[in-house]
């Protein structure tokens, strides 16, 4: 699986079809333990499946993978491969799943087409571009001086039922109005969500949160800039335009060991 996958869902977070090409297809178990151990191997004969290109995102950036079906192009009574989750492992892009009937399997290199679950994608995209939401509206609420200055965005997880945003710092509790005001008021605005690449000099000096982990590969740094109001460097999917986030509900703020926790949720609006 050295061959590369090119990742068309950092490109376009709204391709949902897609026809590309089988690179391998063999068994979880044929692959070293540290592969197998990426992934949560589904009932039943897993696979693991590469394609030349993919519009599944790939698990990572506190974004969950996407699922979905891969079938042949060239017979309508070829097997269907049902996607359950989707890792990179440089330069691949893996996804695991089993095929429908068992026992059945893509032979060779042949085209398919690839469906991602649309609503699970949607529901994700809203939830990452929440998680940058709220990062902008604390870092708007500590320019303004009603947080402490020495706030910095940390890590985020934006799993459905448990999204939440850090940052290093004390956000205090009371403080959970004032972001939502600043939340509620960036999307009212129903912004611009664009996406670019940048230098990596550029993504470190432009950007409202630099974590220190990213990198960029032969297209530069991958930046998502909300309006311009501001940017992070970051590898996931998200709406075009902020209202799509629907209503971005803060349900709390928690400290521990110098780190405030925001966590939260979207709702339809
Ligand atoms: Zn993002």
């Amino acid at each position: 699986m050295d061959h590369r996958t090119e990742p068309l869902y950092q490109k376009d977070g709204q391709l949902y079809k897609h026809n590309s090409t089988i690179s391998s297809v063999q068994p979880l178990s044929s692959l070293p333990q540290e592969t197998q151990a990426l992934f949560k191997a589904p009932e039943g004969e897993p696979y693991i499946l590469t394609s030349t290109s993919t519009i599944f995102h790939a698990q990572g950036g506190g974004q969950p993978s996407d699922t979905g079906t891969i079938t042949s192009t060239s017979s309508s009574a070829g097997p269907t491969f049902h996607v359950h989750q989707v890792r990179k492992v440089d330069p691949a892009i893996l996804h695991v799943g089993t095929f429908e009937p068992a026992g059945a399997k893509f032979e060779g290199k042949e085209e398919v087409i690839q469906a991602i679950d649309v609503d699970k994608r949607v529901l994700h995209s809203r939830i990452h571009t929440a998680g940058h939401v709220i990062g902008l509206a604390i870092n708007l609420l500590v320019k303004e001086g009603a947080l402490p200055s020495d706030i910095v965005d940390g890590k985020a997880s934006h799993y459905p039922g448990a999204a939440f945003v850090e940052f290093q710092g004390l956000i205090a509790g009371d403080k959970k109005a004032d972001i939502q005001a600043r939340v509620d008021e960036l999307v009212a605005g129903d912004l611009d969500v664009k996406i670019h690449f940048w230098t990596e000099e550029r993504a470190r000096s432009d950007c409202t949160g630099v974590l220190e982990s990213f990198k960029g590969d032969e297209d530069g740094v991958r930046v998502v800039e909300i309006g311009n109001v501001g940017s992070y460097p970051c590898g996931g999917t998200h709406v075009l335009k902020l209202k799509e986030c629907g209503k971005v509900v803060i349900r709390g703020v928690k400290r521990q060991k110098g780190v405030s926790k925001v966590s939260y949720e979207v709702q339809d609006a």
